[in-house]
């Protein structure tokens, strides 16, 4: 079951890469929109700008081999947490 959702895409994830606090960002990449974190998603305004340009460029996949076939990027973002919408 997934416990975290990216900030900037709402990717889900098992684990949160903000470490169990929500304060230690492991700098790792979303798969999705290639958000490092800890980095642009610090703040609800950098992960805001963030998105902007992500969607602005065509939303691609920073991973595209794990894309689903099926991926619904509105159901997807619809998943970011409210604090950062
Ligand atoms: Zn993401």
């Amino acid at each position: 079951m997934p416990v975290w959702y990216c900030r900037v895409c709402g990717l889900d994830y098992d684990e949160s890469p903000w470490g169990p606090d929500n304060q230690s960002p492991d700098y790792s990449i979303c798969h999705c929109c290639g958000v490092e974190f800890g980095y642009e998603d610090y703040t609800p305004d950098s992960t805001r700008r963030y998105r902007a340009e992500w969607l602005a460029n065509g939303a691609s996949w920073f991973y595209p081999k794990v894309k689903p076939a099926n991926w619904q990027q509105a159901a997807q973002l619809r998943q970011v947490p409210e604090l950062y919408r």
